[in-house]
């Protein structure tokens, strides 16, 4: 819980008046409180802090089993708003001057955090949802997505969230189906009685599942009162569920593609790929930014799009009717990365692509696609190297 409270803050209630100072005070230069504490309501205490660089926002004394939404993060979509300085030098008050921070008005911050809070308050009731700017700094990502946050919420609570609409349902329900739909189609996913090759085919099962599993878990539980630690977890996994389907997945499309290629650059090629994936897991877990974790899947694409380019080849390796799918299947997920990375079309239209036919949403679309025509794509091939196509 927020007990914490820093040597500046006073336990005292201060005004916070601007105004409360004598000018004939003292000798030296004036200087006014900027501290201040506020009871919201009983079970809340605020402090409030600001200076020339900082300013702050200390929650204290917090009722938890009555302001849930308060814990874990959630204070952060409580700071107040800077009050803006009107500083030219410092300003003067007879002939003392006052220092800069009397800029910052107590009074004004409180009210503006009283105001913040009941708005809160109210969202905090489960059937509505937030404003971005309510909602906790980490969640806020997308600058475009103005409104149907969901507050944080318990394990349960995001479960709950499974029944009504808010700016994650279509992310967690295209994933969700893909899932449910690869867990159905388990059995018939590949013709097991025609391929001869181990080990693959097991990794391609894998492949088919791991995104939507960690996709999935991500959004439904991304408010989850665990705070930004958990939100931290379960993004690594919705990438390492990204990194299975390029590593597992794709793999088979670079081991046919490479098939008939002298023994020494097929092997060469095979191990560079896996090596790439090594180095991308790595990069991607420990990414921190988003641009980052994109970028950290970059060499394998460029890798693929190389063996694609074999492929197009009399060197090339493969079902010759995997071709178009394996092509498909890149330009799926390349436009789907572009088109999540520029945050197009919601930058045309801010606010009003929150729920649905924002970039995230036609990006998991896209994905679903992508993973159609790998699957298709590595149906063929193992088909082409069960019947020994080129296999050095
Ligand atoms: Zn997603």
């Amino acid at each position: 819980m927020y007990n914490y409270k820093p040597s500046n803050i006073t336990d005292t209630n201060i005004s916070g008046n601007a105004t409360k100072f004598s000018p004939t005070n003292t000798n030296k230069d004036v200087e006014i409180p900027t501290v201040g504490t506020s009871s919201i309501n009983k079970d809340v205490n605020v402090g409030f802090s600001c200076d020339k660089e900082n300013y702050s926002t200390i929650i204290s004394g917090v009722n938890s089993s009555k302001h849930l939404h308060l814990q874990n993060g959630f204070p952060e979509a409580l700071t107040v708003d800077l009050i803006p300085a009107t500083r030219k030098g410092n300003p003067t008050f007879g002939n003392k001057t006052i220092f800069w921070k009397t800029a910052c008005n107590v009074r004004k911050l409180r009210s503006n955090f009283k105001e913040k809070f009941s708005n809160f308050s109210e969202a905090n009731d489960q059937s509505l949802l937030l404003r971005r700017d309510q909602s906790p700094i980490y969640l806020q990502f997308n600058p475009y997505i103005f409104k149907g946050y969901r507050p944080i919420l318990t394990t349960w609570g995001c479960i709950r969230s499974l029944f009504y609409l808010h700016n994650e349902t279509v992310n967690i329900v295209t994933h969700a189906l893909a899932l449910m739909y690869a867990l159905i189609c388990l059995p018939t996913l590949l013709p097991w009685h025609q391929i001869q090759i181990p080990v693959l085919p097991y990794c391609h099962v894998v492949a088919t599942f791991a995104p939507w599993l960690g996709s999935f878990i991500y959004h439904l539980f991304m408010n989850h009162e665990g705070g930004c630690k958990t939100y931290m977890k379960l993004l690594k996994w919705d990438i390492i569920g990204i990194w299975i389907t390029q590593t597992c997945g794709a793999f088979t499309t670079i081991y046919a593609g490479t098939a008939c290629l002298p023994l020494l650059l097929c092997y060469g090629v095979r191990f560079m790929y896996l090596m790439f994936c090594m180095k991308a897991l790595f990069a991607a877990t420990f990414a921190s930014s988003a641009w980052q974790r994109r970028t950290s899947f970059l060499f394998l694409l460029l890798m693929r799009l190389f063996v694609l380019c074999i492929r197009l080849t009399t060197f090339g390796g493969g079902h010759s009717q995997a071709l178009v799918h394996v092509i498909m299947q890149e330009m799926w997920s390349v436009t789907g990365a572009v088109i999540s990375a520029t945050h197009v079309p919601e930058r045309w239209l801010p606010g009003k692509l929150d729920i649905v036919f924002n970039s995230h949403n036609i990006m998991h679309v896209l994905v679903i696609f992508g993973v159609m025509h790998m699957h298709w794509a590595v149906e063929k091939d193992f088909t082409w190297l069960s019947e020994g196509g080129c296999i050095p």
